[in-house]
């Protein structure tokens, strides 16, 4: 099938798509985010730099990738979100508070920057239906915090396979603990998707690093074909330099912040410290707060915009990875239901009563490939990934 120029102009023409090449139409189509928050320039200025690449050489891609301008309001202005995060807000699509039904006049600014990136997405999709290999996407961002760089995924299969081949910490199952992220919309759209966090909003090496993520994700999804001192090149400049080890870590505890006008993290925290059990974290309303479990800090907050104070995650081990691949391809899903406490709820979810069945159950189903949320004090649901 010729490509579709008028498709294109449709797409290119809200301004919404910074950058898009087009090749081969059996090849994959990546399709990137940048600047869904709009105080992180690094994954827009990364895209730039390999535009003008792309401008100033013969290079060409097998396949499609096209990079999406996030938060565009909040990206003129600076700011993480003018009204709301629009890295929120992504599952309340099929909800009662489903916006595309009802988007009044008064609602937040990223309502409408939602539905347009949503409206983007599905226009890609429909363009490359026919005769794509597959669909990839990344999100890219970077954090208040001083930090290496690390990539974060839901945890599938799909998404590990995709993830491993980046020399950085990964992070799995930021679903369960932050609701309606751009990459869990992805995700339950049936796509790959990871999200992959640069270091600090106005480090300099955070646009290298972005830049570096993305050649190694082009070649990764067989757009080009990078030579092997490129790799080396790439994955060198994406490394920890402090030792952070590349493996998987799990989130242990997250610190939930209602007002982060009244949340101060103690400062000299950087990502991925290591901190005991009891150390002094941050102050909420004047109150201390102490770490509830021994590990690495993560993501602390040291902005006055959102509310995930900070979180604690651990590494995983490799037998329990290996495990939980071996099982997720098995047949023993099928005895779940037996479980004491374990409720069918629909074809890929569980209830699961905590009254009956006390231990172990999160981590049972997460080596299942479950995503584990609470629904209230003595619910837990399991949706399978
Ligand atoms: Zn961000």
């Amino acid at each position: 099938m010729p490509i579709s120029e008028l498709k294109i102009s449709e797409l290119t023409k809200t301004g919404r798509i910074r950058w898009y090449r087009d090749g081969n139409r059996n090849g994959n189509v990546l399709i990137l985010f940048v600047g869904i928050h709009g105080n992180e320039p690094a994954g827009l200025n990364a895209i730039d730099r390999l535009s003008e690449k792309f401008e100033t050489s013969d290079l060409s891609v097998y396949g499609s990738v096209y990079a999406i301008s996030g938060n565009l309001k909040a990206i003129d202005s600076k700011q993480r979100y003018l009204d709301t995060d629009l890295n929120r807000l992504w599952e309340l699509y099929g909800t009662d508070k489903d916006f595309s039904i009802q988007n009044g006049e008064n609602s937040p600014s990223e309502f409408g920057e939602s539905l347009d990136i949503k409206n983007t997405i599905e226009n890609i999709i429909e363009r490359h239906q026919d005769d794509v290999k597959s669909f990839v996407f990344a999100d890219l961002h970077t954090t208040s915090a001083r930090s290496c760089a690390f990539i974060l995924l839901n945890d599938t299969l799909e998404n590990r396979d995709l993830a491993r081949s980046f020399p950085v910490p990964q992070i799995l199952g930021i679903e369960e603990n932050i609701q309606g992220t751009l990459l869990s919309y992805i995700n339950n759209l049936g796509y790959k998707a990871i999200g992959f966090e640069a270091g600090a909003h106005e480090d300099k090496t955070s646009v290298e690093r972005s830049e570096a993520f993305l050649w190694l994700l082009f070649d990764k999804c067989d757009l080009i074909s990078l030579s092997d001192e490129e790799i080396k090149h790439y994955s060198d400049t994406l490394r920890s330099k402090s030792g952070i080890p590349d493996t998987y870590f799990e989130i242990r505890h997250h610190q939930l912040v209602d007002d982060p006008h009244y949340f101060e993290m103690i400062e000299g925290f950087e990502n991925f410290d290591i901190v005991e059990k009891e150390t002094p974290l941050a102050y909420e309303r004047g109150e201390l707060i102490r770490a509830p479990v021994s590990g690495r800090i993560f993501m602390p907050l040291y902005q006055k915009k959102g509310h995930d104070g900070f979180l604690i995650i651990r590494e995983v081990s490799e037998y329990w990875l290996r495990l939980s691949a071996y099982l997720r391809k098995s047949f023993i899903h099928s005895f779940l239901k037996y479980l004491p406490g374990v409720t069918t709820v629909g074809s890929r979810s569980y209830e699961v009563n905590l009254r009956v069945a006390r231990f172990l159950v999160k981590d049972i189903f997460h080596l299942f490939g479950y995503r584990v949320t609470k629904k209230d004090e003595n619910t837990l649901i399991c949706y399978r990934r």
